[in-house]
């Protein structure tokens, strides 16, 4: 079975970047009218909206440990830093329940990985 084509790529790109885009700054997509329209009536984009949601949620996790390494490098206090065998480790603490948190790794060639939900005591452990 042959895939369908967009039927408007330059309306369908746009589509596409405001749900990636979106997603990724954490706020809903604003699809106007002519945006639903192009859905209702494009496969090829309909087919493509959980693939875009997977890139905006990929692109928020990133951003959001890229922030916590920034809010480090700044010295909050509230952002715990450890060095480990992978890398510098750092933890913030969940704003309500400060026993767990989300871990980011820098490591040693300034990747920053995606950041993992993690209890304080574990990255404790971290070594
Ligand atoms: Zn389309």
């Amino acid at each position: 079975m042959k895939k369908n084509r967009c039927t408007d790529s330059d309306l369908g790109g746009k589509v596409g970047l405001e749900i990636v885009f979106s997603i990724g700054a954490g706020r809903e997509p604003r699809l106007t009218a002519e945006y639903r329209k192009h859905l209702e009536d494009c496969e090829c984009c309909r087919e493509s909206v959980p693939l875009w949601n997977e890139k905006g949620q990929a692109t928020r996790r990133h951003s959001l440990a890229v922030r916590i390494v920034n809010l480090s490098r700044k010295g909050d206090p509230a952002i715990l830093r450890r060095n480990t065998k992978e890398g510098l480790a750092l933890f913030k603490p969940d704003e309500h329940d400060a026993s767990k948190g989300l871990y980011v790794l820098l490591d040693a060639d300034h990747n920053i990985f995606d950041p993992e939900g993690m209890n304080l005591e574990d990255f404790n452990r971290l070594e």
